[in-house]
């Protein structure tokens, strides 16, 4: 089955290994210029996730949950604009990112935490759900914008 159709139906990962290969699949197939919204709480694999996305499109530099800084910019095969928006206190604030001035074709915008973009997500978003089982796996599933 191709890998889409398999995160529609959701796909359990038992390591952090499995998630970046789930991610890199993903990337393979990503049209260009797309935007990922990554839904889910703390330690659900988000940020492990955009690690394989990174991996795929040969980006070197480390993948990391920022710290002091709302987004990071990768480029390798396509540019990887990683945003966190723990810390954004109202979708607002989103826009005095400039975003839009970062994304040069092709992209691939990885939104963490999107709820807190509001509307200023693309409708076009491609929504990912991060869960964490009781059995410490994750569960990965895809539902359209
Ligand atoms: P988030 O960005 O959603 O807060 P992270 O990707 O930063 O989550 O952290 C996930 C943590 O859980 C990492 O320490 C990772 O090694 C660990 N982990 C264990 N199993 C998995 C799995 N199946 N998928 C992803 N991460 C896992
Ligand atoms: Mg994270």
């Amino acid at each position: 089955m191709k890998i889409a159709e398999r995160l529609r139906a959701g796909v359990r990962t038992v390591t952090a290994a499995g998630t970046r290969q789930v991610a890199a699949r993903l990337a393979k197939v990503l049209p260009p210029d797309a935007t990922l919204a990554l839904h889910g709480d703390l330690g659900a694999g988000k940020t492990t996730f955009v690690q394989g996305l990174a991996r795929a499109w040969q980006i070197a530099g480390p993948v990391t949950s920022p710290t002091y800084t709302i987004f990071t910019l990768h480029r390798g095969d396509r540019l990887l604009l990683h945003l966190d928006g723990y810390r954004l206190e109202a979708p607002e604030q989103a826009d005095g990112l400039l975003l839009e001035d970062f994304l040069v074709s092709p992209y691939c915008l990885a939104v963490e935490w999107p709820e807190k973009l509001g509307s200023r997500l693309p409708p076009d978003a491609w929504h990912l759900d991060f869960e964490i089982a009781a059995d410490g796996s994750r569960s990965i599933r895809l539902r359209r914008g």
